[in-house]
């Protein structure tokens, strides 16, 4: 038997939950993907570059004009001029993004603050690296960051902070005094910062989200990893980026040359080509917004409780004023016998913590949500 290097680590949850919404015939509200397709004329660039021959390598940190939009996105959104050529890294996903930053920081015995719930491909990033996952966990009800804890859990060892705004499963915004105080907090120690950003476009009720980056002083020990796949609804493309400043993502690419060396060719120009166009990104906090608003009406219908979420694509609700039952033996319970599948918030959780709430993906037609919140009014409990 081979000697595994991730014990504890089993399938993913949003693997179990997707597999048995699929067995069971549910709706889908579990694994975090939108339910609509992307836009035709991205497909039709795809084609484009397939047919015209971009189909061997791309450059290993990313096709130019990719990299050249990202730079002007980034000057756009958040005002900041990044070096495409020194400073952006195009990645096969934001996962890569993420193991690729953990790696090139993370040596054996160096402890990495996770804030949980926390994002489930961090802590074997960590492990597998030889890092040791120091766990602080979000305030509740609302999940903001408890910066006392955090302070309490850095040591001489601590060498890294990962962190998630808008944050998945509990769509938290970052505010700037988060940003503030956690830089005062690693300003006088060698503390890098990975910043998972996937959902920077879908914040909420006119909230805007912070980039770390926009921090002068975060932004010099900072990884900001984001994704193509929850920006253009292509999150089987796989495609992600890394921006960070020359020194860390000189680092970085080491650790990317290795890992995939390079990411899909004709699909990094179609980008390129449909990103000249600002609004085909800027557009997304309304349109989610739209269906965050209406998932939160029908939800009221339902015997949950909530707060409407702050970002991401994501609502979470609770359910423990109404039953003991586990969250995950309730969302099993709910994909079988109702046809709606969520994800357990505990699986965000190092020890299984059981806050009884689960997560829904409101990234769907809006025909879709409807259907599912008309199951999930019909009594649960
Ligand atoms: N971070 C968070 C918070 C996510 O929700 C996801 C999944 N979408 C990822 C990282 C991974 O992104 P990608 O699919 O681009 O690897
Ligand atoms: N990020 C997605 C989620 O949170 C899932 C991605 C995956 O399946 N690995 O649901």
């Amino acid at each position: 038997m081979i000697n595994s290097k991730l014990p504890q680590v089993g399938t993913t949850i949003f693997t179990v939950m997707s597999k048995l919404a699929a067995d069971n015939k549910a709706i889908n509200l579990s694994q975090g993907f939108p339910g609509f397709d992307c836009y035709p004329y991205l497909q039709d660039l795809v084609s484009e570059y397939l047919r015209k021959g971009f189909n061997q390598y791309a450059p290993m940190s990313g096709v130019e004009d990719l990299k050249n939009r990202l730079a002007e996105k980034t000057k756009i959104l958040y005002d900041i001029q990044l070096n495409a050529e020194e400073e952006i890294t195009v990645v096969s996903g934001a996962t890569e993004a993420l193991y690729a930053a953990v790696t090139a920081v993370v040596r054996n015995g160096d402890e990495v603050i996770l804030l949980e719930p926390a994002y489930d491909s961090y802590a074997p990033a960590v492990v597998l690296n030889g890092g040791v996952p120091v766990y602080v966990s979000l305030n509740l009800p609302d999940f903001s960051v408890d910066w006392g804890k955090v302070k309490a859990a850095i040591t001489d060892k601590t060498r890294l902070i990962m962190v998630n705004t808008p944050h998945n499963p509990c769509g938290y915004v970052w505010t700037q005094e988060d940003l503030n105080t956690l830089a005062e907090l690693i300003k006088d120690r060698e503390i890098y910062v990975v910043s998972d950003e996937v959902y920077e476009h879908i914040t909420f009720d006119g909230k805007k989200h912070l980039s770390l980056m926009t921090h002068s002083l975060l932004r010099e020990r900072t990884f900001v990893c984001c994704s193509f796949g929850k920006t253009f609804h292509i999150t089987g493309w796989k495609l992600g980026y890394c921006l960070a400043p020359k020194d860390l993502t000189s680092e970085f690419r080491k650790i990317h040359q290795f890992l995939t060396f390079s990411s899909c060719t004709p699909m990094q120009y179609a980008l390129a080509e449909y990103m000249t166009e600002p609004s085909r990104y800027i557009y997304l906090n309304e349109f989610y917004q739209k269906k965050r608003d209406l998932f939160c009406e029908g939800l009221k219908n339902t015997p949950f409780k909530f707060t409407p979420a702050q970002g991401s694509f994501f609502q979470l609700v609770s359910y423990g004023h109404l039953s003991e039952e586990s969250d995950y033996e309730l969302a099993v319970r709910l994909t079988k016998e109702i046809g709606v599948a969520s994800i357990p918030v505990s699986v965000f959780y190092h020890d299984q913590k059981d806050h009884k709430m689960l997560r829904f993906c409101f990234a769907k037609d809006e025909e879709v949500l409807e259907q599912a919140l008309g199951l999930l009014s019909r009594p649960l409990f």
